[in-house]
């Protein structure tokens, strides 16, 4: 199965440096990009954008059953292990309905890989695999014990998400995090979001963190000397009242890939994501260098990185996993990515060797 795209502007490479060529995909691998002209026989994007599909490193899309519920109580109030969202779990015809149309959004919007923090032990990891089976987006489920044997949980997912480190006793901590060590899975926390808890949070020695909205100083430049790879969901920060991350610093030092957090308190666009991430990041560090590709890199390439999965970055021997947007903006097509373009620019996409085109 070969097929040939050409008269395309490409966002090649871990770089995203812009080509202006063609990219063939074999047996739903990228076999290779090109500059130029592909020769007679080719698929014409008309100028439209390649660039990678967007991985959504952190959601909960448990609770998407529910948008905007409890918009104005506290964020334990209303997503805490007592709070409002686990009282909505509760119904699970509907927790699936709200999961399916998660995953209708996310690809609609641009979005071909997820990492979910299931809550719900084993029961709520099942859910979730039934669900996506059923979708084109493909996931990395970390479960919580949730009042299961966590040797269990572990089996039926890709790894742990931790809700946060006061949930749990220091001793069930390290069992977890021994166990996602020896069957080569992964160990993510939920870090510093309400209080700077970033010191027990290193102790586990994790994968990566999610937030670090109220890490102190010295706790950020401990993570960046450490080069510990961070998402950064800054709009659901922001929705929750709970303060904003330096996106500009941490993007500046380490890995950074982005995520849409709880859907009850935000979208799943990745777009909206993108823009926000880029102005909080150059409004804080005033630096006008501070490109877009450091931002798209984040919501693309860098998701799957942290998570261990396979690149989809456009080069020889990578995933075919793209999105096409179309060609609207001349002058920086990554940053009209960044800021400017809607899910209604999006003409198709490339999921291995599906090419769907949008009309
Ligand atoms: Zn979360």
């Amino acid at each position: 199965m070969r097929q040939v795209f050409g008269n395309a502007t490409i966002l090649a490479g871990e770089e995203l440096e812009c080509l202006r060529g063609y990219v063939v995909v074999e047996d739903g691998r990228i076999a290779e990009v090109g500059e130029g002209s592909p020769g007679r026989s080719y698929v014409n994007l008309k100028r439209g954008v390649v660039c990678p599909s967007f991985t959504n490193a952190h959601t909960h899309i448990g609770d998407a059953c529910a948008p905007d519920a409890g918009a104005y109580l506290h964020l334990r109030e209303r997503v805490g292990s007592k709070g409002l969202k686990f009282r909505l779990l509760e119904d699970r015809e509907r927790v699936r309905q709200g999961m399916r149309r998660a995953l209708e959004e996310m690809r609609r919007t641009g979005t071909g890989c997820f990492a979910d923090f299931r809550e719900g032990g084993i029961e709520g990891l099942e859910l979730l695999r039934q669900v996506v089976e059923q979708s084109s987006v493909s996931c990395v489920a970390l479960g919580r014990p949730d009042g299961d044997p966590p040797e269990r949980v572990i089996e039926r997912a890709d790894g742990f998400g931790v809700s946060s480190v006061s949930n749990y006793t220091r001793e069930e901590l390290r069992r977890m995090r021994r166990l996602a060590e020896r069957l080569g899975k992964l160990f993510a926390v939920h870090c510093s979001e309400l209080r700077d808890d970033t010191a027990e949070v290193l102790k586990l020695e994790p994968d990566f963190v999610v937030h670090m909205t109220s890490a102190s100083p010295e706790s950020l430049e401990e993570v960046c000397r450490r080069r510990l790879p961070v998402v950064l969901c800054p709009r659901a920060n922001g929705s929750f009242a709970a303060g904003l991350p330096e996106a500009g610093r941490l993007l500046e030092c380490t890995t950074v890939a982005l995520g849409t957090d709880n859907v009850m308190a935000n979208s799943l666009n990745m777009m909206r994501e993108m823009e926000f991430v880029f102005k909080l990041a150059r409004g804080q560090s005033r630096d006008e260098k501070l490109r877009a590709e450091l931002v798209l890199r984040a919501a693309t390439i860098n998701g799957r990185k942290i998570l261990g999965r396979d690149s989809n970055a456009i080069q020889e021997g990578n995933v075919a996993d793209f999105v096409i947007f179309r060609n609207k903006y001349i002058y920086e097509p990554a940053l009209s990515i960044v800021h400017r373009m809607e899910a209604e620019d999006i003409r198709g996409f490339v999921i291995g060797n599906r090419y769907v085109r949008r009309v």
